[in-house]
């Protein structure tokens, strides 16, 4: 039995406080961890649940509510948002244990990267059941999780954007407006194979700068200033250093799982084959991701490919 039950739940606000929100917060992991700790450090009641032991520990010393089960923590909620490996834990949770159990005034936001037929499915059940209901996947990783400066991109019916921005404010810097359902994954899964493939020429540029005799550091000194620059530089250098909070200063645990951006990159391949985009960059990033992960290191950093294009995976230990 675990040490958290319903009688450690705090009291829903009232009176002065009924501004404060109570949130639903489902998986807390390496994003949902620091989403949850800032909805909680704006005030807001958060009920936190995960099936980690662990994740619900650092929750609750980050000022969370951790309860036993999802329906604990969204029964009495006024928003219940998710942060979910992927569209079969998404689509399992909404339909088994939030959709009907949570008050229909809830505002149901999943954060996850989900395939976009998932999300509209997920969204189709949410409306017929009442509820009101957005996809928002989320750009900026584990950094910008923790410092409440994500970037939210929202499908949703227009009329319902105003109260999803004010629900995001607390881990926002910036929320869009896609479209309608589905197409804040659709931005996302574009967004996110700008990422590996930045990711994957900054790689192969640094191991071709060591190999002509150049300093790695230096490199990012010139490029973070040069035509060459990207987010993959500037915010998640993979060359210790340069960055201090990129994984590549921690050898590459934590941070955006390969295991992660290899299904964000199989998503964007399945997008464009059904719409006939051409992708070829995607679909050769995505191949040399799934060999990586092949090898055996899915649960590294996605920026650890580097060690693989620099033939010193001798050097990292799996996961
Ligand atoms: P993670 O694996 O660290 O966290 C997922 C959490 O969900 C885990 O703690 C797991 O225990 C929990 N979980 C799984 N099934 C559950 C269930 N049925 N009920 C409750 N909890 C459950 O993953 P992450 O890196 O935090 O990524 C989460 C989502 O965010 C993914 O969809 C990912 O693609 C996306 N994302 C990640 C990053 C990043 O930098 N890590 C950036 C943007 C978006």
């Amino acid at each position: 039995m675990s040490r958290f039950n319903r009688l450690t739940l705090p009291p829903k606000p009232s009176g002065d406080d009924a501004m404060t929100q109570t949130i639903a917060f489902i998986g807390l992991g390496n994003m949902g961890g620091g989403m949850a700790a800032n909805q909680a450090k704006a005030g807001n009641r958060v009920l936190a649940f995960d099936l980690s032991q662990a994740a619900l520990d650092r929750a609750a010393a980050a000022g969370c509510t951790p309860v036993t089960s999802v329906v604990e923590a969204v029964r009495d909620a006024d928003v219940v948002i998710t942060m979910l490996p992927a569209g079969q834990h998404v689509m399992k949770v909404f339909s088994e244990q939030i959709i009907g159990a949570a008050p229909t005034s809830a505002l149901l936001l999943d954060c996850s990267t989900i395939d976009v037929d998932t999300a509209r499915k997920v969204a189709g059940l949410a409306k017929d059941a009442g509820y009101a209901f957005a996809d928002a996947p989320v750009s900026g990783g584990t950094a910008a999780a923790e410092g409440g400066t994500l970037a939210f991109m929202v499908g949703c019916d227009e009329p319902a954007f105003a109260r999803i921005e004010s629900a995001l404010e607390p881990m926002s810097r910036a929320t869009f407006r896609a479209g309608d359902h589905g197409a804040g994954q659709a931005a996302k899964i574009c967004n996110n194979m700008i990422l590996g493939i930045t990711m994957l020429g900054t790689c192969e540029a640094i191991g071709l700068a060591e190999k002509l005799g150049l300093d790695p550091v230096k490199m990012f000194d010139i490029v973070a200033k040069s035509s060459g620059q990207s987010w993959s530089t500037t915010t998640y250098y993979p060359w210790p250093g340069p960055v201090p909070t990129a994984p590549s200063n921690r050898n590459y645990e934590g941070g955006f799982a390969t295991a992660m951006m290899l299904k964000d990159l199989k998503l964007a391949q399945d997008a464009a084959a059904r719409s006939g985009a051409s992708t070829p960059l995607g679909a050769q990033t995505e191949a040399l991701f799934q060999m990586f992960d092949g090898l055996g290191y899915g649960g590294r950093d996605f920026s650890a490919i580097l060690q693989m294009l620099r033939g010193k995976l001798d050097e990292l230990p799996r996961t």
